[in-house]
């Protein structure tokens, strides 16, 4: 159940350090949780309660960061699939919510190096909030206890493209609608056209920080959450040609 085998870089080790003082201070906090803050199992299961419910909002960004870059690096965790179904079946702890596209090249559990059991993810093209995936997050919060709702936005979308471009087919349609609000809001010098990637990349990331400001207008439920501490609400640009993770603040 422990995961013990991810050496994190120094800086890593020091703020763990900082928040074991702080939490042990606090006393609110098993040693087991402390000892297995990271997502990146050495063959073993899936996040238990008490690893999850150990970190911070801030220490979850922290855990996908660094599951990023060994994605990057080509470094991922050894993984054993089947130990964390068999871990997982009996009760899931997932640490972050994260709405991304359904781009088949986003797979947020593989560019974060997490498992199963690891994070909920939602997919919708130019991963657009509607009231489902609110309810879908309250859930994932409110209810099950993940600490971070988290907007994954990416180079070269395709739905973005087709908001900029007002393409209209069948259900389509209305989904674009939900990108379009993104493109007077983007501040842009240039070519403001589908055919610019640096232009389709600021809607998308416009949009991204709008969906971010949608959770916490519409809901009440997630707003409280963070304002409490309990959760983050934030989100982040995924860049397709070279892997990083560009987070909007
Ligand atoms: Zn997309």
């Amino acid at each position: 159940m422990r995961r013990m085998s991810y050496e994190p870089p120094n800086n890593a080790a020091v703020d763990r350090r900082g928040f074991l003082s702080s939490s042990l201070g606090a006393c609110a906090v098993s040693p087991l949780g402390l000892l297995s803050l990271q997502f990146a199992p050495s063959m073993s299961g899936s996040l238990t309660k008490e690893q999850r419910d150990s970190m911070t909002p801030s220490q979850v960004i922290d855990e996908l960061k660094k599951g990023n870059e060994r994605f990057r690096a080509g470094k991922m965790a050894p993984r054993d699939y089947l130990t964390e179904k068999r871990s997982s079946a009996s009760g899931q702890y997932p640490a972050a919510v994260i709405l991304g596209c359904v781009d088949s090249r986003v797979p947020a559990e593989i560019i974060f190096d997490v498992g199963i059991g690891d994070t909920f993810n939602g997919r919708v093209a130019g991963n657009v909030v509607n009231d489902d995936l609110l309810g879908s997050m309250e859930f994932a919060c409110a209810v099950s206890g993940a600490k971070l709702v988290f907007v994954l936005g990416h180079t070269a979308c395709g739905a973005i493209k087709g908001a900029i471009d007002d393409v209209e087919l069948g259900n389509l349609t209305g989904l674009l609608a939900k990108i379009k609000p993104a493109i007077p809001e983007t501040k842009f010098e240039g070519e403001k056209s589908s055919k610019n990637p640096s232009y389709v990349d600021a809607v998308a990331r416009t949009n991204v920080k709008l969906g971010i400001e949608t959770i916490r207008r519409r809901s009440p439920v997630l707003e409280d959450l963070e304002k409490k501490g309990s959760i983050q609400i934030t989100g982040a640009m995924y860049n397709l040609a070279n892997g990083v993770v560009d987070f909007v603040s």
